[in-house]
């Protein structure tokens, strides 16, 4: 092998001896939730397709309807990208959220690495939970604002931070950062306390509803309308990759916010827009969640029978209050095994390691759909329950 590569090879097979090794594989999607592998069936337990709406009739003519405006959208939104049909989503998203204005980005990755950087920069802090979603993370680095990373949900160990960073310049801006429904975890952030804080601490607050909007809170409109802080919240980022069955993200806030973001955020200015075919079919899936929002209150109660069969074989599901429900193992070679073995019983579930999550909490991680019927799920639990103690995990 060429030298130059060398390093790179050696690298991955340390990965590899790590058992934290990662692989593609190829799904043949059919009838949601259950798909095949080599023409073999399996219950998927790893998708974010939550409500269905990627396979959703309407959301599909409207997508096939939409190529009449072309595929691609041939230039940024800031250039000739911004068509009629992006300016009615953004208004459809801003009044499905209650705030003034909303704004597309191209991935809930690029709009995270997009809108941190234009909200704080070099000399500014942000306060970062300890479990927010990589692409959070990486938004904190890229911003180059010094950035304190808070336990867990800890709203005690979030105010000390707070209270003890004191102001370096006038003019210098603090920002506190978390998901609403952890990504790994499945259990929420204390949104009303974290409000707060922000508010008496004079910190602006950012918030990822990538696993909430379309899941949870009235209607699917999230943790933060749940829990009514449209106004403590600056600004909240949904995807519309995950319950909304499509591709691409937007931001809700107020006016100056997004206008702000227009001017500032990198990732929205220099990157071609969302092509029509997204935005028609995101806009049939919105049309759709808010015609059936009885859906959404079905993966919750889905995802509560399902935690409830395992949590009552004894197995750790961590503080899950969610559809997310992680099974814990800890150890990356064995969560490994486990689900090869989940395999062999025809359950999908995804082994997740590190980097994605700390040393040692490697787990299982399972999502439950609206599609799950609850015989779907007893097969699951029945399954598990089999693997778990075959693993002595229970
Ligand atoms: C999936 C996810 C993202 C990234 O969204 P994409 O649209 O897939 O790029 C961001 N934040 C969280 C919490 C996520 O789970």
């Amino acid at each position: 092998m060429d030298v130059r590569l060398q390093k790179l090879q050696r690298r991955l097979e340390m990965v590899q001896a790590h058992h934290n090794y990662r692989q593609l594989t190829t799904i043949t999607h059919s009838t949601e939730p259950w798909f095949t592998i080599n023409g073999q069936p399996f219950l998927n337990l790893s998708s974010n397709n939550y409500l269905g709406l990627a396979t959703h009739p309407d959301v599909q003519h409207a997508a096939a309807n939409a190529t009449t405006h072309g595929c691609g959208a041939g230039a940024s939104r800031l250039i000739t990208g911004t068509t009629p049909l992006h300016q009615q989503l953004e208004a459809r998203l801003a009044q499905f959220k209650g705030r003034e204005r909303a704004l597309l980005f191209t991935s809930g990755y690029t709009a995270n690495i997009g809108v941190i950087p234009a909200l704080v920069g070099s000399g500014d802090l942000i306060f970062s939970d300890a479990l927010n979603h990589a692409s959070l993370i990486d938004g904190c680095r890229l911003s180059r604002a010094t950035c304190h990373s808070y336990p867990h949900c800890d709203v005690a160990a979030l105010e000390q931070l707070l209270s003890q960073s004191g102001q370096t310049h006038q003019n210098q801006q603090r920002l506190v950062v978390t998901d609403t429904v952890f990504s790994m975890d499945g259990d929420l952030a204390p949104l009303a306390d974290i409000a707060r804080l922000c508010q008496q601490y004079d910190a602006l607050l950012f918030v990822d509803e990538a696993h909430a909007t379309g899941c949870i809170g009235p209607g699917g409109r999230g943790l933060v309308a749940h829990l009514g802080l449209e106004e403590e919240v600056t600004v909240t980022m949904s995807t519309l990759s995950k319950a909304l069955g499509n591709m691409g993200a937007f931001v809700a806030g107020p006016t100056v916010v997004i206008e702000y973001l227009i001017n500032f955020a990198r990732s929205f200015i220099f990157t071609t827009a969302l092509p029509p075919t997204v935005v028609a079919a995101a806009l049939a899936a919105l049309d759709t969640l808010e015609h059936t929002p009885q859906q959404v209150q079905q993966v919750q109660q889905r995802g509560a029978f399902f935690r409830r069969g395992l949590q009552e074989l004894g197995f750790n599901t961590l503080a899950s209050q969610t559809h997310i429900v992680p099974i814990m193992v800890e150890d990356s070679a064995k969560t490994l095994e486990m689900a090869a073995a989940l395999r062999e019983e025809g359950l999908f579930v995804v082994a997740i390691r590190p980097p994605t999550v700390a040393h040692d909490t490697a787990r299982l991680r399972a999502c439950v759909m609206a599609s799950h019927t609850e015989d779907d799920l007893i097969y699951a639990v029945e399954a598990f329950e089999r693997v778990g103690r075959r693993f002595g995990l229970i």
